[in-house]
């Protein structure tokens, strides 16, 4: 590490799925729970808010312009100059009591989403792939919080978090059919280090793991699984991360305040903050949506 943490903003309640737009130097991140998209601006400070009217688990660039969402009750491509929704599908309108969650784009502009219970009780969600025709397709069952995603730098490997299971998993990923194979467990999370929640991977090959209920964002070798370093934040609930900035070496932090006692948020007034920190490493970019 080679910067000091700082917090660019604290406006969420459950600060999430942050991406960045390398074409326009902007971060795109959400707020779960108070069911809004957020676009910071680093340039001018400015952070703009769009109201989705549902809660929303993940949001990524799309090539052809704009973003597409992850929402409660689907996939929908954004506007972001009319902030219009538009439904593309939902995977799972049989089931009104999972909603989407945690998603990211492959190299080759698929966008992989998975959801979960609202409960978070039962393991009745799903991962799944977004093709760039617009169809669906079902890649992991029986998934309880479908969280982080991550790809190695030549493509070739995925990691995947469900939460509820504190591993970090990884799949042969083949780029051409982006079918998964081969899932192992690569990193095991600590006793007491909060629940593995977002995920993202650098240059070196090397994964970043947001704690949620762990107070970090720790940095592994998943061909090792031995963890090489961590950051620490002063919030309990590190909820996702991802390179930004011009040359890609700031990482940004997601953070959140749900289900804190008034005692609790007087121990952690940051909580629900946006962070940024420069750990002097490249990152892997935010792929775009291809379809
Ligand atoms: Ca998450």
């Amino acid at each position: 590490m080679n910067g000091n943490l700082e917090m660019v903003l604290n406006v969420a309640i459950v600060g999430e799925g942050a991406s960045w737009d390398e074409d326009n130097d902007l971060l795109y991140w959400i707020d779960i729970d108070g069911k809004k998209v957020h676009i910071y601006n680093p340039a001018t400070k400015k952070d703009r808010e769009i109201d989705v009217g549902q809660y929303i688990g993940a949001i990524v660039p799309r090539k052809s312009g704009g973003a597409v969402v992850a929402l409660h009750n689907g996939f929908y491509f954004l506007d972001l100059e009319s902030e219009k929704l538009t439904f593309i599908c939902d995977p799972e309108n049989d089931k009104p009591n999972n909603r989407f969650n945690d998603g990211k784009c492959d190299v080759r502009g698929r966008f992989l989403a998975g959801t979960m219970p609202l409960d978070e009780k039962d393991p009745t969600g799903s991962l799944y792939c977004l093709e760039v025709d617009h169809s669906v397709r079902k890649l992991i069952s029986d998934v309880t919080i479908s969280n982080g995603i991550a790809w190695s730098p030549d493509n070739k490997i995925m990691y995947y978090i469900d939460t509820r299971t504190k591993r970090v998993d990884a799949f042969d990923y083949d780029v051409e059919s982006g079918n998964i194979s081969k899932r192992r467990t690569v990193v095991k999370i600590p006793e007491n280090a909060g629940g593995p929640d977002g995920m993202t991977s650098d240059s070196e090959g090397m994964i970043w793991v947001a704690h949620w209920g762990g107070w970090q964002v720790s940095r592994w070798d998943p061909y090792t699984g031995k963890q090489i370093d961590a950051i620490h934040v002063p919030v309990e609930r590190v909820s996702s991360c991802v390179f930004g900035g011009v040359n890609l070496d700031e990482l940004y932090i997601t953070t959140a305040r749900r289900g804190l006692s008034k005692d609790e948020l007087k121990k952690q007034p940051d909580a629900g903050g946006l962070f940024r920190i420069k750990v002097g490493i490249k990152g892997m970019p935010t792929y775009k949506y291809a379809g």
